[in-house]
């Protein structure tokens, strides 16, 4: 298998870290890896992986992340250290709407200044961020990343330049079909996080997504080869590789 990135990961995790020869020996030929606080910003500086690119962004959820972390962000950018912002959204597991909608926005505004992609995370306010897209920057370009919502979800967001990153807990099989017959799509394991849903490991693992494709392919009967070669596409398209 040739060209399959996992479009997103977090390497500074030592578990993971540890797994990058295993997971090129398996033919995983790049990473998106997500940096969520400063100090997760230094590690990905010190430790540069050839197969890594990554990515900077102020988490709606995760407690490291800080207002503060702003500043380093748009200097992040202006040393083009970093290819896209993220991860970065609205989690509705915490009662701070405000403040995540606040810090959203000024993220998405340095994306827009500095023309870099976008990985959103969403946790149920999707038709939130819907609005909030709609509103303010409708020519938003990136990915939801590990994507596990509805059809009708996949419907509103099509609207917008943004591929859908299918993760190790992939939504619904009438879902994915659509998402793949769109052909603007990524995979992801979001390792350590989103361990599969029968997997009795302790965290999830960068091998797994070759297993995550293969389930994709099942399920769309396409084969890897071919969902490979589009998720590919959508990466260099995203990224502006080519
Ligand atoms: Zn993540």
């Amino acid at each position: 298998m040739v060209n399959l990135i996992d479009a997103h990961c977090h390497l500074n995790d030592e578990r993971i870290f540890a797994e990058i020869p295993e997971a090129l020996e398996l033919g995983i030929s790049g990473f998106i890896s997500s940096a969520l606080c400063k100090e997760e910003y230094d590690w990905h500086i010190q430790n540069d992986i050839p197969e890594m690119k990554w990515c900077a962004g102020i988490h709606p959820y995760y407690e490291k992340s800080k207002e503060s972390d702003l500043e380093r962000i748009i200097q992040l950018c202006e040393e083009k250290k970093i290819v896209g912002i993220g991860e970065i959204g609205l989690d509705g597991r915490n009662d701070n709407e405000d403040w995540q909608t606040k810090i959203l926005l000024q993220q998405l505004d340095i994306a827009r200044n500095f023309d870099l992609p976008v990985v959103f995370h969403t946790v149920r306010k999707y038709n939130e961020l819907y609005k909030i897209l709609k509103n303010n920057f409708p020519k938003v370009k990136g990915y939801l990343h590990g994507f596990n919502a509805s059809k009708d979800i996949v419907e509103i967001f099509t609207k917008f330049d943004l591929a859908f990153s299918l993760g190790c807990k992939p939504p619904k099989d009438d879902c994915v079909n659509h998402i793949i017959k769109r052909g603007f799509f990524l995979f992801e394991t979001d390792a350590p996080y989103q361990k599969p849903h029968d997997s009795k490991d302790e965290y999830n693992h960068l091998k797994n997504l070759l297993l995550n494709v293969e389930n994709i392919s099942a399920v769309s009967g396409i084969n890897v080869a071919k969902l490979t070669e589009f998720q590919y596409k959508s990466y260099v398209s995203l990224f502006q590789l080519n």
